[in-house]
């Protein structure tokens, strides 16, 4: 008997009818002589209504609040699901984060996982009990209810799979797997039959939104085999797993867009010791992610600083940094957020020359400006003006060849 851990998103879920075929499907598993533990999403649209709510109350509601409301939309799916599957003749709990403990740090809206005490789910499942347990949601030390930020219903499946020594996690979604680049924007993009763990962890970070970037940090750090798939057929998904000899040899894997960053600069700083520690520190002690820091080359001991942040972040970072340039003595600070980040990800770039000059020549030959570039030893990101983003993808799928077999 196996233990299979399976994660269905707010599309999914998204009605009783819905609910139901996720229902026929854990049954299916479960009949296989399988033990059971399903993750929920909250129904589709509903954590943006209940954001869309508390910001109608105020542009910054409390954190705590924030996410003892915007944890409910995961509580009625728990409930549905378990009531349908006792409907059909099943065995089904419902569990909370706290109920489950589920224990998360104090970073409210952006939570991290730091224990799961399965107990309460094991047992349960010694009965036959499939259990389904709310995503996205965790009690830290003082009992608050946190949450994990977006799409962290797939980090939940994870860390439980992790937890519970589960044979795989599926993550059942609304495409069949993970694709070369966002399906939704390129038509021409295609679903990848297996993908390392440091690739798909480079494209979540880079914007592609089809699993929670902790979620695949968690599961290679645990070898937690994933199965990204569609819950709306039976076709066999993307494995994210370990890295094998066959994937070096394809250069690039995907492509990613993150619409979602603002640039940062910080203009005509002095350039001694310690500038930069300054900056980032009081960034990082408020949890902002600064993701490309680029300085420029020091004229007459004066140097101008460029980052990027999450854009949602963005008026927190206009407070902080109106401090800190001030102490710094720079002269001002620049924003836009007009831009985007395009990104190309693969394991085979370890071992391949001039990918970085390809995908520089693909966008220039659409005219694209490049503001800024990062690299890492499998990811070359640019940022680039926002309105170019699907130009950009469609450039950079044909430049690498992608739509081929
Ligand atoms: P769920 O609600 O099931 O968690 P999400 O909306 O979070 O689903 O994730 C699925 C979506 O991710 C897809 O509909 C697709 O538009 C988007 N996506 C972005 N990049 C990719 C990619 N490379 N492969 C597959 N899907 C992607
Ligand atoms: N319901 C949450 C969200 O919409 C969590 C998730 O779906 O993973 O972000
Ligand atoms: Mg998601």
């Amino acid at each position: 008997m196996a233990l299979v851990v399976q994660k269905y998103g707010g599309t999914s879920v998204a009605d009783i009818e819905k609910i139901e075929n996720v229902a026929r499907r854990v049954i299916d598993i479960k009949e296989a002589g399988n033990e059971v533990v399903v993750v929920v999403s909250a129904m589709a649209g509903e954590t943006d209504r209940l954001v869309n709510l508390a910001h109608s109350i105020s542009e910054k509601p409390d954190p705590r609040e924030y996410d003892a409301l915007v944890s409910t939309g995961e509580q009625v799916t728990v409930s549905l699901l378990s009531m349908t599957l006792n409907k059909m003749g099943y065995k089904a709990k419902s569990f909370s984060g706290h109920q489950i403990k589920i224990v998360t740090d104090q970073s409210h809206t952006k939570a991290r996982i730091l224990s799961v005490n399965t107990e309460m789910i094991t047992d349960e499942l010694e009965k036959g009990t499939i259990a389904v347990v709310a995503g996205f949601q965790g009690i830290d030390m003082e009992n608050n209810i946190t949450t994990l930020g977006r799409g962290g219903s797939d980090t939940t499946a994870v860390a439980l799979a992790a937890a519970l020594q589960a044979e795989i996690c599926e993550i059942y979604t609304d495409v069949d797997g993970v694709y070369t680049t966002d399906p939704s924007l390129c038509p021409k993009a295609k679903k990848l039959k297996k993908i390392s763990y440091d690739e798909m962890l480079e494209m979540t970070s880079a914007g592609a939104k089809v699993l929670h970037p902790r979620s695949v940090e968690l599961a290679k750090k645990y070898e937690v085999p994933v199965h990204v798939r569609s819950s709306f057929n039976k076709d066999e998904g993307t494995l994210v797993t370990k890295e094998d000899e066959e994937m070096e040899k394809v250069v690039v894997s995907g492509v990613t867009y993150d619409r979602d960053q603002a640039k940062v600069t910080v203009i005509h700083v002095p350039d001694k010791p310690g500038i930069a520690a300054r900056l980032f520190t009081p960034l990082s002690d408020q949890n902002i992610v600064v993701d490309m820091i680029i300085q420029n080359a020091s004229i007459e001991n004066y140097t101008d600083m460029t980052f990027t942040v999450p854009r949602k972040d963005i008026d927190d970072v206009r407070k902080i940094l109106k401090i800190a340039a001030k102490d710094m003595e720079a002269e001002r600070v620049e924003f836009d957020e007009n831009i985007s980040k395009i990104s190309i990800v693969g394991v085979g770039m370890k071992s391949h020359a001039g990918v970085a000059s390809r995908m520089f020549a693909a966008l220039a030959n659409e005219g694209i400006n490049i503001m800024m570039i990062s690299t890492s030893e499998i990811k070359i990101s640019c940022v680039i003006e926002a309105k170019y983003t699907e130009l950009a993808v469609m450039a950079l799928h044909d430049a690498f060849g992608l739509e081929k077999e």
